[in-house]
């Protein structure tokens, strides 16, 4: 920043100066009267003294908002006033308003320019539909349905009902409902259904996936009456393998703790004579591809196993497809989804079935085992994302 100083007889001769030398971006700093004396010693008419300062990055930049210059020259005269000692002159030196205003003001213009699309691509579209589709919208955009499956059933409603059929409660419900429906692949799991003797529970640390165990077995065997094996190779934490040998205490299920896919394989020949076999796995981080990859070869073996990938309800979307990303490995397999309790948006679970194309197996809806647990419910689901509160923990 160049300050310099300027003289006239008159205000404007003294402004005329600035600007032809400065140009029409040059910001006065201050305006005096001085009075100088003459050859004689008497006073002389008084000059005026204008101080004006151009930034470099004006010249730079025409289009340089008000607002920098006015920070900067507040900055610039707070420095230069007498009540501010040298430290904290380098401080404030050192301070780039220009930097600080720029980006803010290109964040907030880039951040207007997306509210702007978002609103507009929401209100447009949906100017189109009766008050009460946007109201069905509206919920599943509050219960989090990715934006894609929402325009799909825009498109739909917009080709197949009329104004006069969209302001009809129960087609309008049930036209959601149906397109909703086709997004969930159908096979469906069962309590009373063995017939996967090896299931294996996989997924993120911290989800659920061994009292989810716990809750299936104790129904297995104590309900069902089936004879139920546990294995584990969750041997990282002591803590983990130790809260399952207090459940399979509990329950009356013997447990097999592995440390090496050749183990597993072992653990199964043993488990012949049972009917079904849990295995609990590592929770293993999604973002750790060394870690997930141990998880192959149990899967590879030559056992026909049921793997369930556990998702909790309260993961972040984004979050999720990293998940469903890292799993991607799996060729086959169920989701799980647990936590239900401590959600009010489904969205995620209807958004993981649309990307993943699998099957939902169980929901968990608390901590309580073995009641909280139920085989999915996709009619329930779907009522949920359209506004029904149909998930309550049992206590
Ligand atoms: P893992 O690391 O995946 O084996 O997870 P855990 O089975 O150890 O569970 C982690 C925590 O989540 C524990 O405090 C569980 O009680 C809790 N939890 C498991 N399932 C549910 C559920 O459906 N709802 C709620 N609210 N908590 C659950």
């Amino acid at each position: 920043m160049r300050v310099k100083r300027y003289m006239g007889e008159t205000v404007q001769e003294a402004m005329q100066k600035v600007k032809m030398d400065l140009g029409r971006d040059a910001i006065i700093i201050s305006t005096r009267k001085v009075r100088k004396r003459g050859i004689a010693g008497f006073f002389i008419r008084p000059l005026i003294e204008v101080v004006a300062t151009i930034d470099d990055y004006v010249k730079r930049d025409e289009k340089k908002p008000y607002a920098v210059k006015e920070a900067e020259q507040k900055k610039e005269n707070y420095i230069n006033s007498s009540f501010v000692d040298n430290k904290e002159k380098n401080i404030l030196s050192s301070i780039d308003v220009n930097m600080t205003m720029d980006n803010m003001q290109s964040e907030f213009s880039e951040l207007k320019t997306m509210i702007n699309k978002v609103y507009n691509t929401i209100k447009e579209d949906d100017d189109r539909y009766s008050d009460l589709v946007k109201e069905y919208l509206n919920r599943l955009r509050k219960n989090e349905v990715e934006e894609e499956i929402i325009r799909d059933i825009k498109e739909r409603i917009n080709a197949d009902l009329t104004l006069h059929m969209q302001e009809d409660e129960n087609i309008v419900r049930n036209f959601i409902y149906n397109i909703l429906l086709e997004y969930f692949p159908k096979e469906s799991e069962d309590f009373n259904d063995a017939s996967k003797k090896v299931r294996i529970f996989v997924g993120p640390t911290g989800v659920g996936k061994t009292t989810t165990l716990a809750k299936l077995a104790a129904i297995f065997s104590l309900s069902r009456k089936k004879k139920v094996g546990f294995i584990t190779s969750d041997t990282y934490r002591i803590a983990a393998v130790e809260q399952l040998r207090t459940y399979s205490e509990i329950i009356n299920v013997p447990l097999s703790v592995i440390y090496s896919p050749l183990e597993f394989v072992d653990a199964v020949k043993k488990y012949r004579e049972k009917d079904i076999i849990m295995v609990d796995t590592a929770g293993r981080s999604h973002k750790d591809r060394y870690q997930l990859m141990e998880l192959k070869p149990l899967l590879n073996e030559n056992i026909d196993s049921q793997v369930y990938l556990v998702i909790s309800a309260t993961t972040k979307m984004t979050d999720c497809k990293e998940i469903i990303n890292s799993y991607s490995f799996l060729k086959d397999y169920k989701l799980l989804f647990t936590k239900i309790d401590e959600t009010s948006s489904f969205g995620i679970i209807l958004n993981t079935a649309y990307l993943t194309k699998k099957p939902l197996s169980y929901v968990t809806i608390g901590q309580n085992v073995p009641d909280d647990i139920e085989v999915a419910d996709i009619n329930k689901i779907i009522n949920s994302l359209l506004g029904d509160r149909l998930y309550e923990r049992s206590s």
